[in-house]
C-alpha cells in the first residue's frame, strides 16, 4: 500500500492545521479551502479508497461521520448547514488516496456539483 502525504502529516513530519484527533481520527484543514470551512477527516490506518473498505470497518466510517458532525455543532455552523463528501477514484475526483471526509462549511453549497 503506498504512502501519501497523508501519512507524513500523521506521523507529524509536514505541519498541517489540526482541529481534532483521537485514536483513530485525525482531521485537518484542507490546504486548498474550497469553502470557508474546510476540513478533511481521515482514519490514521491507510485505507486506499472507499472501495477498499470492509465489513469491519463499520464502526470506523461511523466515527469518522460523527466526529465531522460533532465538530459542525461545536463550531456553530451545524443548524447553518454544511456538506461531507467522500471522492472515490478517479471519476469521484481523487487526489489523494488515503480515505478523507471532506466537511464543508460557510457558504452556500450548489448541487448538482461540478
Ligand atoms: P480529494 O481530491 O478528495 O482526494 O481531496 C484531497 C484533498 O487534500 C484536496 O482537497 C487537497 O487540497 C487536500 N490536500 C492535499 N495536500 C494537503 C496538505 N498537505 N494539507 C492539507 N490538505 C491537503
Amino acid at each position: 500500500m503506498s504512502e501519501t502525504i497523508f501519512d507524513k502529516i500523521i506521523r507529524r513530519e509536514i505541519p498541517a492545521d489540526i482541529v481534532h484527533e483521537d485514536g483513530e481520527i485525525l482531521a485537518f484543514r484542507d490546504i486548498a479551502a474550497q469553502a470557508p470551512t474546510h476540513v478533511l477527516f481521515i482514519p490514521r490506518r491507510q485505507i486506499p479508497t472507499l472501495n477498499d473498505l470492509e465489513e469491519g470497518d463499520a464502526p470506523l466510517v461511523g466515527k469518522l461521520v460523527l466526529a465531522a458532525t460533532r465538530y459542525a455543532k461545536a463550531q456553530g455552523f451545524s443548524e447553518d448547514g454544511y456538506r461531507l463528501v467522500i471522492n472515490c477514484n478517479r471519476h469521484g475526483g481523487q487526489s489523494v488516496y488515503h480515505l478523507h471526509l471532506h466537511l464543508l462549511a460557510g457558504r452556500q453549497m450548489t448541487w448538482p456539483p461540478g
